[in-house]
């Protein structure tokens, strides 16, 4: 029985076309600036964003913090919500390693951060105040997909107060896929995007973080900072062009399974969700009380991986087919058919 990890798209695995190339990856000392295959990833990852330049990083959270490494000095201020990921869920690295505090603001419904309320956050230039230098933006943000006229209402708020502009772009290709746009599209709103290689792309280590020139060379410097010069990071950076050249166009399949699986899912009683909502490869539903362990482990027991509690989150990517979601939507429909799922007190 395969296993349908449904926990994120982080979990992806290298194909054997990927080992392949990262087995026969040309490689040189990269913090020399000498790794081809790195140089290769970097232009091509700038040429795909439309930026200048781009540089390879160790992960996405390491991206973000160079981002703000780059865009704010000790005693400056970044704009992000409080749902996002450089805010919450990247152990405070700006503020522990950069002296830069964030200005959480609510996430909208639809993963936008309000326009007037992100103005009314921007601080008076006033001793007393942090001088706020940053608006971080997150898209893909849990699955919704930012339009292109709100960037572009972003980008204007912040030529007008003098904020840079970062986007968080670790799943910024499902968005592109989406809207139908190539993902330059998006990127052009922005002075620097950070986007994942190893989420959906299928790549096992990696991000990008492209900008100007400039930015990329600040940002290069903060990653030997921090520790992430790395040597024939070739070996990895092959794995990237793959996930770049390859794993782009088949997205909209992984689209289209979170669809089916959000089809079928609000088919069964006692599950609430409008599958309209779902934009991309993420499927967010509210359990009846007491209902997650059991249903965790009751598909667990079925070769099927979910996370979460009250609120669970489902994620499609390349290792999963669309036969794997008839076969999730068969568990599901046995859990909630036969073990009683609103019944609290029903067996296991
Ligand atoms: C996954 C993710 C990141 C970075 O994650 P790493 O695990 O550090 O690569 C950043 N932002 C968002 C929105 C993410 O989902």
């Amino acid at each position: 029985m395969n296993i349908i990890d449904l926990r994120s798209d982080t979990v992806t695995r290298p194909s054997p076309a990927m080992r392949a190339a990262m087995a026969g990856a040309e490689v040189g000392d990269d913090v020399y600036g000498e790794d081809p295959t790195v140089n290769r990833l970097e232009e091509l990852g700038a040429a795909t964003l439309g930026t200048e330049a781009a540089l390879f990083t160790a992960s996405g959270t390491q991206a973000n913090l160079l981002a703000l490494l780059a865009h704010c000095r000790r005693g400056d201020e970044y704009i992000a919500g409080q749902t996002a990921h450089c805010y919450r869920y990247e152990g405070g690295g700006a503020a522990a390693l950069g002296g830069i505090q964030p200005q959480p603001l609510e996430v909208e419904p639809d993963g936008t951060l309000d326009l007037s309320a992100v103005a009314a956050a921007i601080k008076p230039d006033d001793i007393h105040f942090a001088r706020t230098r940053l608006l971080c933006l997150e898209n893909t943000h849990a699955g919704r997909v930012l339009p292109l006229d709100y960037l572009a209402r972003a980008r204007q708020l912040c030529n007008e107060q003098g904020l840079g502009l970062h986007m968080d772009g670790a799943r910024i290709f499902n968005a592109a896929v989406t809207l139908g746009v190539p993902v330059r599209e998006i990127a052009g709103h922005v002075d620097s995007v950070s986007v994942c290689l190893s989420k959906g792309l299928g790549a096992p280590v990696g991000s990008l973080l492209c900008g100007s020139r400039e930015f990329v060379a600040t940002a290069r410097r903060w990653r030997k900072a921090v520790g992430g010069g790395m040597r024939q990071a070739g070996i990895l950076a092959a794995a990237g062009i793959l996930a770049l050249t390859g794993n782009v166009d088949r997205l909209a399949e992984d689209h289209a399974n979170a669809r089916r699986l959000a089809e079928g899912l609000a088919a069964i009683p006692g599950l609430a969700l409008d599958p309209a909502q779902v934009q991309t490869n993420m499927i967010f539903l509210c359990l009846p009380l007491h209902t997650a362990d059991r249903l965790a482990s009751f598909l667990n027991e079925r070769g099927i991986l979910i996370s979460g509690r009250e609120s669970i989150r489902l994620v499609t990517h390349l290792d999963v087919t669309s036969s794997d979601i008839e076969r999730v939507l068969a568990a599901f429909g046995a859990f909630f058919a036969g073990h009683g799922g609103m019944h609290p007190g029903a067996p296991s």
